[in-house]
């Protein structure tokens, strides 16, 4: 069941409020009741090979919130067993970026790496069972002999090794005397399961590799299916709750736990993948951009890593909420990227501060405003929200507006500036245009109007009605600033792809204006602030480039959405 059946149902409860549980929800119910676990312990397991991403966010806040609701604990756990991609840099990120988003997991941070004494002692226990050997097949005979779908495997020739043999290999293994992918140790499982997984998988290889937490301690190293069960176990997981395509791992994952004898096995199950329309999840697409440069860095603010949407602006209760929109399912389905942009709109709608901004400008002059006069005039500081009080911005002779909020030659229902026609100044008076100038390209470069004294904002003036209203910054004391607009770096409809497997980028992603005006509330403002810049969305300071003498905000969202929700 998804979200939206879920919010009907509250509806329909509407005096007692019964919220439906998803599936996940109703399997730990179900293990509570039956004395099957005492209380629920969840963990997050990242591979520290990149940086987090937004599908991440989805299982840091599953994980963390079913431990909340359960009173249970959960847990921080770095899944390093694979030195080849893993580096310290990552390790950091992904700590900064589970607290950002709200996965807290107070002292409980582990790693992976910190068991590999305990998975080799595993792997001895395997071999005095009978149930692992010591293989000297190559990587492609091992595939070779692992069959197909339609075919069963066929047994190695090395598995019937003494347990004796199998226990010398292993530890001559261990003590680095055969090269890289000489040997390998294998579960001894059934080469005739239908499941591919089962036929005697691979569960420790050889690779001398300096790995970021234990140096150059280990020339052997476990494979996921074998070392994560074990990791789940040690640490006392009840639900390890991971994505779909390790739904035929279930039975390895069981059956490692199972031979391994551990008391209170915990249990794995599988949920569907978050994704997200006109965006690149998939840490492997993600650092392919990064690595050719194509964004900058992996907080690029056009990215969906949780570090590009913390810069760009997002909340964490945005995320948080959209998790909560999103639901939990069982299938796989793209969730439109409109609903991440309602959920941050949402969340700063009564928030934050707005303010003008002229992000495209051009001069207005009120011919009839005395020249060097400065008046203060009052503003609210959020429309729909009076707690956040009112400011004073100031208004002179000279003011910036919107280019495209005067035209020489307008269409019909045009309402804003044009020759003869009169207009609100936003917070300020009617201005009425007399003339504009152009350039000798023709492009206007300043539009020349009156203003009418009466008809200051909040006297009450009510003489008559303009039909447009429009926002502006005094010249003299706005602030000058950098802003950067955002589109999709892909665009489904277009295809994501080219047809030589490169992606189709959007060449319109960035768009920076160099020539901006705030007004002069912005002073003081640092990273990561955000705004509502009146009539064109929602902008923050970036955190990595803005400056004091240097302002770079970024567009988090525009007003207008696309979004409904249900
Ligand atoms: P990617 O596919 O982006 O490379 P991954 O699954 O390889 O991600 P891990 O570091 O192994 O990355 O993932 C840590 C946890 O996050 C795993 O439990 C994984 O199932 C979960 N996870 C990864 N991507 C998503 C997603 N799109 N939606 C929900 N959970 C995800
Ligand atoms: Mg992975």
């Amino acid at each position: 069941m998804d979200n939206k059946d879920r919010i009907e149902e509250v509806k329909e409860n509407d005096d007692k409020v019964v919220v439906s549980k998803n599936f996940i929800e109703q399997i730990i119910d179900k293990d509570l009741e039956e004395g099957r676990v005492k209380s629920i312990v969840t963990r997050f397991p990242p591979e520290p090979n990149g940086y987090l991403h937004i599908g991440h966010a989805k299982s840091i806040l599953l994980n963390y919130g079913l431990a909340q609701k359960y009173g249970g604990k959960f847990n921080l756990r770095f899944d390093d067993t694979n030195p080849m991609k893993e580096k310290t840099e990552y390790v950091e990120s992904i700590i900064e970026d589970v607290k950002w988003v709200g996965g807290d997991y107070e002292d409980r941070l582990f790693f992976a790496s910190d068991y590999f004494d305990h998975m080799y002692e595993a792997a001895i226990k395997l071999i005095k069972k009978g149930k692992a050997f010591v293989c000297d097949l190559t990587a492609e005979e091992i595939r070779e002999y692992r069959g197909t779908l339609t075919e069963p495997g066929k047994n190695s020739p090395y598995r019937d090794r003494s347990i004796e043999e199998n226990l010398r290999l292993f530890e001559e293994m261990k003590d680095g005397k055969y090269p890289d992918g000489s040997k390998v140790l294998r579960a001894k499982i059934d080469m005739a399961s239908p499941n591919m997984n089962m036929r005697d998988p691979v569960i420790y290889r050889i690779a001398r590799m300096s790995h970021h937490n234990t140096g150059d301690k280990w020339c052997i190293y476990p494979m996921y299916d074998f070392a994560h069960p074990i990791e789940d176990a040690i640490e006392g997981i009840t639900h390890s709750i991971c994505t779909l395509e390790f739904e035929d791992h279930r039975p390895l994952y069981d059956w490692v736990v199972r031979e391994l004898e551990y008391e209170n096995p915990p249990k794995q199950i599988e949920f569907a993948k978050l994704y997200l329309t006109n965006v690149i999840t998939g840490k492997r697409y993600i650092k392919k951009l990064v690595d050719d440069g194509i964004v900058d860095g992996w907080d690029d603010p056009r990215l969906v890593t949780i570090s590009a949407l913390r810069r760009r602006g997002f909340t964490p209760e945005s995320i948080q909420n959209f998790m909560e929109l999103c639901g939990v399912s069982k299938s796989n389905s793209s969730v439109d990227y409109a609903m991440l942009e309602y959920c941050i709109r949402e969340d700063l709608k009564l928030k934050r501060p707005r303010i003008m901004a002229v992000l495209d400008p051009i001069k207005l002059v009120i011919t009839n405003y005395p020249e060097g006069q400065v008046e203060y005039l009052e503003a609210p500081n959020n429309q729909e929200n009076d707690e956040m009080g009112t400011r004073q911005i100031p208004f002179s002779k000279v003011l910036y507006i919107e280019r495209d909020d005067f035209m020489i030659d307008p269409p019909k229902k045009y309402f804003r500036l044009f020759p003869g026609n009169e207009v609100r100044l936003m917070n300020a008076y009617f201005v009425k245009c007399e003339s504009y100038v152009t350039d000798e390209n023709g492009q206007v470069t300043e539009v020349h109007c009156t203003y009418d004294p009466e008809t200051r904002s909040g006297s009450g003036f009510s003489g008559r009605k303009v039909k447009g209203t429009i926002h502006w910054v005094a010249a003299d004391t706005a602030v000058q600033a950098e802003v950067r607009l955002y589109e999709n770096i892909v665009d489904e409809e277009k295809g994501v792809y080219n047809e030589d497997g490169s992606l189709n980028l959007n060449p319109n992603s960035i768009t920076i204006l160099k020539n901006c005006y705030i007004e002069p509330s912005i002073v003081g403002e640092v990273p990561p602030a955000s705004f509502q810049f009146l009539r064109q969305g929602y902008f923050c300071l970036d955190s990595k480039d803005s400056k004091p003498d240097h302002l770079v905000f970024n567009r988090i969202v525009s007003l207008k959405s696309s979004y409904k929700p249900v």
